[in-house]
């Protein structure tokens, strides 16, 4: 369906999926054949695996995760995965295999620093190690990025940038964490604002960041595929966006239509405004002027 669409690869490949509903873990052999699978139908588009991201608001009953008061904030994702590393190894060995049948690429998600990164890289190491050992081949320049969702890796992603190729930027957390809004709370949900300029600072100081270390940037939230933000994230110098497939028409429409240098000098004057509903206001007129016959 994604590629009826139009993707040209897959920007967010959730893997929770294979933990859910079943008393086991999947095996390496399950997880290997399951991410060949996809990226063999991807050709040459990259598959772009994120490894597990359990915990916060996303659980499965075979892991004992102990209840925490505040699980947005606890053992998951990374943290989890770097306390489980036998798990986690083995996710990265059954990535790395399916590097030779496509164009694989791993992501570490809630990566809040660089320490947590070289944790995370010495494991994908030692995942190569093992492979070579039993003389199983992969990609050995398999490309490995960081969701950039955690407020600290957005002021720190300069040195973060160092160390990865990619960075992909998940909106859902990062708003989360940025703005203080459980992300799952609806009581709160119309404090949610993606065009908060606090979040347009810090997508922009992630994107220069990145561009600055010679890496691309792209965006997996939810922000990516809602056309009333695409020609922001344009000007904002984004690389590549991740979407729902019912949302890429739409959103490439939009693109086709658009002149990024335009776009860049628009969220300039954007970014002076100082609260979200200012920069809606502002930004819905535009829209309406530039593309009267779409509807935001
Ligand atoms: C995000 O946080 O923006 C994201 C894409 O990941 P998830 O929604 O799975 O936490
Ligand atoms: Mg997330």
């Amino acid at each position: 369906m994604a590629l009826r669409s139009g993707a040209d690869g897959v920007g967010l490949y959730r893997t929770e999926f294979l933990y859910l509903n079943r008393r086991d873990l999947p095996s390496e052999e399950e997880q290997f054949r399951t991410y060949r699978l996809v990226t063999e139908k991807f050709g040459r588009h990259p598959l772009t695996v994120r490894t597990l991201d359990l915990g916060g608001d996303k659980f499965v009953s075979q892991l004992e995760l102990a209840e925490e008061m505040n699980p947005a904030m606890g053992l998951r994702a990374i943290r989890f995965c770097l306390r489980e590393r036998d798990i986690f190894k083995q996710q990265i060995r059954a990535i790395l295999r399916a590097s030779s049948y496509g164009k694989v690429q791993m992501m570490f998600p809630m990566i809040s620093g660089v320490g947590e990164l070289r944790e995370a890289l010495a494991v994908v190491e030692e995942a190569r190690s093992e492979l070579k050992k039993r003389r199983i081949t992969f990609d050995r320049q398999m490309r490995v990025g960081i969701m950039v969702e955690i407020p600290s890796a957005a002021i720190v992603a300069d040195q973060l940038a160092r160390e990865v190729d990619f960075f992909s930027i998940g909106t859902n957390d990062l708003i989360q964490y940025a703005l203080a809004i459980d992300r799952v709370n609806e009581h709160v949900s119309y404090l949610y604002e993606p065009l908060h300029p606090a979040i347009l600072r810090l997508i922009r100081r992630i994107v220069d960041a990145g561009h600055d270390a010679g890496i691309p940037v792209a965006m997996c939230g939810e922000m990516a595929g809602e056309p009333l933000y695409t020609y922001v994230l344009l000007g904002l110098g984004m690389d590549e966006l991740s979407m729902n497939a019912t949302s890429i028409p739409r959103v490439k429409r939009i693109l086709r239509k658009s002149v990024a240098y335009e776009a860049r000098d628009f969220v300039g004057g954007l970014l002076a405004h100082p609260t979200a509903a200012d920069i809606a206001g502002i930004l819905v007129k535009k829209l309406e002027d530039l593309f009267p016959e779409e509807r935001f």
